[in-house]
């Protein structure tokens, strides 16, 4: 008995001097950062707001925070931290928006980068063959449709809410509607410029540093600061139908979903999103959606049921309304929706992608935006698809869902495997997002504790019953749960890591690398 406890103090010491001594050991230098010179500026003061994230669940306070002016303020500050090597800890983080949901764009004791400062009001749109637009990294996606639009053009891939960066977005993969046709937004990105984690400013695409290229395309910034981007783009249409249809059996939705999806040029964008245990239907669905016969609308009652509901938009110019009202009204014809639920919307094109900015407002003023956002996002293959949804919406999800549950299929043929970007293994596979809000700080279906419980129950379903999803956004702790996620690309990501950012200095909020000093 005595041996036993004797042996298991030991170990109990051993293991966490082991722990206290791979601790960091020095805390920077901050010192010699103050005698760095910027175009713009290094502050040790205000340095609160990058402890923040969208999720407002983690909050890592940053030694100091740079608002660069150029892109040589960032490529001093990491060259800087690089040359300091193994006497430093300090890490260092770029800051989109700061829409993370897990502190990834935070740095403990470290130095965040403001990338909004580097914005810069004019914008490079090329209008020729091929159209383009050149952009600052920390640039916001609302703010390149303003700009286009001017030129009447546009990109071609975007995500729901557009007041995320353009660095941000192209770290994860960016994701929407338009990516069953056109891919996630790093299949539409021709050239970036980025700042290596030696401080080195690098051009890289296709043609040039190509490795460095895709590294960077969805590398959750772990490979260097994107310090530019240039972006394809498409004429821009004037107007958009936007058709809402819903269905009481998963299993017909889906079909119809694939069957839409495969057929590229039917719609532009093909959503979905599923309704559980909603009477007033058309008081609670999101964004700014508003019916043109809301009347006959609010006739349809769910008692309560859970439904799915498939959302479709159609772009075109005013002259072509009619002609597409006929062709939209055929197409549709082909779907086995619940037939007196056909509810069809024509508003601007800069209305429709910025809808979810309409919710956001009405949240801001009912308090309810600032709020812990446990939010999982999980790519499904389409095989698994059936069984996930079972599971979750028959058995786990049955009285509430706290948030939107977006559901669509995409086509991997739309992504290119030379990014860093996880995806699952087949040539269709769902992106399945619950987007939760805790709005209660104590118990109850609404409060954190409770959602969290549900995602953990939503996660152990998938690894038990080996659906092969990944999760998008991905959040984990520990070394061997990334090294999982990444599976067979795990060992190329390790190898580009040690090429680009040897001293993983960059990015330590995702928790992927620590820095070795
Ligand atoms: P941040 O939170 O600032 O940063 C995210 C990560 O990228 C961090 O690791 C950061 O260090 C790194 N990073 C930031 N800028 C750069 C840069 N210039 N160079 C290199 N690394 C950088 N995603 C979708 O795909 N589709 C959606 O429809 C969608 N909708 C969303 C709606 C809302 C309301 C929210 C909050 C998020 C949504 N997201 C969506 C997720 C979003 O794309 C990511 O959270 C994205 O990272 C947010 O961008 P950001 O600028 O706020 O990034």
């Amino acid at each position: 008995q005595n041996n036993r406890f004797f042996w298991r103090s030991f170990m109990f010491l051993f293991l966490n001097c082991i722990t206290i001594r791979t601790k960091p050991c020095c805390s920077g230098n901050p010192p010699s950062l103050r005698t760095l010179t910027f175009d713009g500026d290094l502050t040790f003061d205000e340095v609160h707001h990058a402890a923040t994230d969208f999720g407002h669940r983690f909050q890592m306070l940053p030694l100091a925070v740079l608002h660069p002016k150029s892109v040589s303020d960032i490529a001093t500050t990491i060259k800087h931290i690089w040359h300091l090597g193994a006497h430093s800890n300090i890490t260092v983080a770029a800051r989109g928006h700061g829409h993370s949901l897990h502190g990834q764009a935070q740095a403990h004791h470290g130095i965040v980068i403001n990338m909004e400062a580097l914005r810069s009001p004019k914008k490079h749109v090329y209008t020729g063959k091929a159209p383009y637009v050149d952009v600052s990294g920390g640039e916001l996606w609302i703010n390149v449709l303003h700009e286009t639009l001017k030129y009447g053009l546009a990109p071609k891939s975007w995500t729901d809410y557009l007041h995320l960066s353009i660095g941000g977005t192209l770290s994860n993969a960016g994701i929407s509607g338009q990516a069953f046709r056109h891919g996630p937004q790093i299949s539409n990105v021709h050239q970036l410029e980025v700042v290596t984690g030696k401080g080195e400013v690098l051009n890289c695409s296709e043609n040039q540093n190509d490795d460095l290229f895709y590294s960077v395309l969805g590398g959750l910034g772990q490979f260097g600061i994107i310090t530019r981007a240039r972006i394809s783009l498409e004429a821009a249409p004037q107007k958009v139908k936007w058709i809402r249809v819903l269905y009481s059996d998963f299993t017909t939705f889906a079909r119809d979903q694939e069957h839409l999806i495969a057929a590229e040029k039917a719609f532009d964008y093909i959503e979905g999103f599923v309704i559980i245990n909603r009477t007033g239907i058309l008081n609670n669905w999101r964004s700014s959606f508003d019916p043109q016969d809301p009347v006959q609308a609010s006739q349809f009652k769910s008692d309560g049921k859970t439904l799915f509901c498939l959302e479709l938009a159609k772009y075109f110019n005013t002259d072509e309304s009619d002609q597409q009202h006929e062709e939209i009204i055929n197409k549709l014809s082909l779907l086995k929706y619940i037939q007196p639920t056909l509810f069809l919307t024509e508003v601007s094109y800069e209305e429709f992608l910025d809808r979810v900015h309409v919710s956001e407002v009405k949240l801001q003023s009912k308090g309810l935006w600032e709020v812990p956002h446990p939010w999982l996002n999980l790519l499904i293959p389409k095989s698994n698809i059936q069984a996930f949804a079972e599971e979750v919406f028959g058995n786990i999800l049955t009285t509430t869902s706290n948030g939107p549950i977006l559901i669509y299929p995409v086509n991997k043929s739309k992504w290119d495997n030379r990014t860093s970007a996880v995806i699952p293994d087949e040539d269709i596979f769902y992106l399945v997002a619950f987007l939760s809000s805790a709005v209660n700080s104590s118990a109850g279906t609404d409060s954190l504790e409770h959602i969290l419980t549900q995602n953990k129950r939503i996660l152990e379903f998938c690894e038990t019953a080996n659906l092969g999803v990944k999760q998008y956004l991905p959040h984990y702790t520990m070394q061997e749960d990334w090294q999982a996620h990444f599976g067979p690309q795990w060992k190329v990501f390790v190898q580009r890591k040690s090429t680009y950012d040897p001293l993983a200095i960059l990015a330590p909020g995702q928790r992927i690398f620590q820095k070795a000093i």
